[in-house]
């Protein structure tokens, strides 16, 4: 999830390289550099942190070529680190390459070249393709990237430049974005729309495992099997504010949309015939464990809640998860047998760091995950796994939160698998296959719109679940509280009655979630309890007997029990955002909030 740029015309370069990173950087900031081409040469400037770094830097050198490729970066393997910023060179200095992406196979790749004398000077994933693309080449760029595609797996979009064939860039896509526009006298090439705008509306979408080759004047496309291809060049309306949101209304839709991408890249890499494959993780020996903790707050809290419910009935390990800035005062139980495991979107949050050093100090072994790479808790943490949810935007998180909760469930099974405990083959097919449930739910959205119609004149609201559906309720009014502003309590449905019942009346509105076997019957029971005292109700479930005077039912796909928080958390963020922009709420700058909270 970065920002690529590249041109290739009359004019020189640097302008639309630096403009259009500047457009694209709120889809990275860990670093930023380009690399232009010019009398025969490679000229790579680079440094890690924000664009206007880079903008410094460049003013100490004359950057005059009309051949470059830019690049900001969103960190997945290596620190943001200035020696792993894009562009990466070879050794020679004559190929130059931006990447955006995952590279699954790249340990074995670079293995493989270590043995044949090539040497690394980043820890990224990337820099494979660009010694690969030395080791294959031989007199034809463009012949050794179809060899370097057929090694690499995983998610690219590429641009490449070489010495050897000074008047040409090689573009690739496959699973990450690309976009090459026809401007007067250039091609130019970005990650994403806004990027061209200022140049071009009229733009080529390379489909995945196409190839173009751009010179100047000429453009040509290649498909997988490396023939020649024709492609059509489509007209752009966007303006630029739209197109930073890809065309949605608010960044909060965008990155709602955004997760069946997002969980996939979560995924990439981590299923292997039938096992999970965490192997940051290989050194622990989890044996010596007799409870773990997890801590976190806010939406990080909830994912962790239903991740500890999962860890517990996969593992039978005791398991705890409190919000941090409970645990640090609250005199945790922690010794050298205690695993404790930190989630943060930002890995910046201050309450979650303050736990985690009260954690080390304690001698528990840490794990954190976290979604932005080298981030304070995962540098200060024992282990760290990523979610690979991209730049989150909108305050209130949805991408973050999918992504952390399949993290969570694959570190669930992983452990299991790692305590020799049976793990269900289906339920692996299945975490495989949760991109492809979460796209069909986005497709109901109108439905979900529907609901928000129930909510807006609202002052309260109320969400009930029992295990696993209630750590997703507490985030379904979270949602609902933070961006509408309207007042949202969660409640373990079988609390009803023990207080909060009092406060059902005609034209109350309960929002139910019962995807759980073994005890959805009993909250169906409870919601009864609410109809009965004038309530409307929405249910989402996957159980259907026995279900009488329910207005609004969601059947949710069948899958497995402990991956359903993934799926409904999808309308319950719906049903919060439709709301909001019914009435009129800033969706994207909720009042009060900020993005990362690094305040205790
Ligand atoms: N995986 C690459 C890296 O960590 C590219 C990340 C990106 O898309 O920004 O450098």
């Amino acid at each position: 999830m970065c920002g690529i740029t590249a041109y290739c015309g009359q004019q020189e370069a640097l302008s639309f390289l630096m403009q259009g990173l500047s457009k694209l950087e709120y889809r990275g900031y860990d670093s930023a550099g380009i690399t232009t081409l010019e009398n025969n040469q490679l000229l790579t400037i680079k440094c890690k942190g924000r664009l206007k770094n880079l903008e410094e830097k460049i003013k100490n050198y004359q950057v005059h070529g009309s051949i470059g490729i830019g690049h900001t970066r969103w960190a997945t393997h290596g620190i943001p680190s200035n020696l792993n910023s894009h562009p990466h060179n070879n050794s020679h200095d004559t190929i130059s390459l931006v990447h955006n992406g995952i590279i699954e196979n790249y340990r074995q790749l670079k293995k493989e070249l270590i043995e044949n004398g090539y040497t690394f000077q980043s820890d990224t994933d990337s820099e494979v393709i660009v010694q690969l693309l030395d080791y294959y080449y031989d007199g034809e760029l463009l012949e050794a990237t179809q060899k370097v595609l057929k090694r690499i797996e995983g998610s690219y979009a590429l641009c490449i430049i070489s010495t050897l064939e000074p008047d040409k860039i090689i573009v690739a896509k496959k699973d990450s974005p690309l976009i090459i526009g026809k401007a007067t006298n250039a091609y130019v090439v970005a990650s994403d729309i806004p990027a061209l705008l200022e140049y071009t509306k009229d733009v080529y979408f390379l489909d995945d495992l196409e190839v173009a080759m751009i010179k100047k004047d000429h453009i040509s496309f290649y498909n997988q099997q490396g023939k020649r291809i024709e492609k059509t060049l489509t007209t752009v309306p966007y303006d630029l504010e739209a197109a930073k949101k890809d065309g949605y209304d608010t960044f909060m839709l965008k990155e709602i949309h955004e997760q069946p991408y997002v969980i996939n890249e979560t995924l990439r890499g981590r299923i292997f015939n039938e096992q999970i494959i965490l192997d940051e993780l290989k050194d622990i020996n989890f044996q010596q464990f007799n409870k773990v903790y997890f801590v976190a707050c806010g939406t990080a809290y909830h994912a962790s809640l239903c991740g500890s419910q999962v860890l517990q009935r996969v593992t039978q390990l005791p398991v705890i998860s409190m919000v941090a800035s409970e645990f640090r005062y609250n005199d945790p139980l922690i010794d050298q047998h205690t695993l404790a495991i930190f989630v943060s979107q930002s890995g910046e949050t201050a309450d979650t760091l303050a736990a985690l050093k009260l954690a080390k100090q304690k001698q528990a072994t840490t794990i954190a995950i976290a979604n932005v790479l080298g981030s304070t808790i995962s540098r200060d943490s024992d282990y760290v796994l990523y979610t690979c949810a991209g730049p989150e935007i909108a305050v209130a998180s949805t991408k973050a939160y999918t992504t952390q909760l399949v993290l969570l469930i694959l570190l669930a099974y992983y452990i299991a698998q790692r305590l020799n405990k049976e793990v269900d083959f289906q339920l692996i097919h299945q975490l495989n296959s949760i991109p492809q449930y979460v796209e069909k739910i986005l497709k109901d959205e109108k439905i979900f719109e529907k609901y928000a119609y129930m909510l807006k004149d609202l002052h309260d609201a109320y969400f009930i679940g029992r295990n696993l559906d209630y750590a997703s309720v507490l985030e379904g009014a979270l949602k609902l509280k933070e961006v509408s502003y309207v007042h949202a309590d969660a409640y373990v449905a079988g609390e009803l009655k023990h207080g909060p019942i009092a406060l059902i009346e005609e034209g109350s509105v309960v929002i139910a979630v019962a995807t759980q076997p073994h005890i959805a019957a009993k909250t169906i029971s409870n919601i009864q309890e609410t109809i009965a005292r004038g309530a409307h109700v929405i249910l989402f479930t996957t159980h259907n007997e026995n279900i009488k005077h329910v207005e609004n039912i969601y059947y949710l796909p069948q899958i497995a029990p402990t991956l359903q928080a993934i799926l409904v958390a999808i309308p319950l963020q719906l049903i919060a955002y439709y709301t909001a922009c019914i009435k009129g709420c800033d969706v994207d700058k909720p009042r009060n909030l900020a993005k990362s909270v690094t305040v205790e």
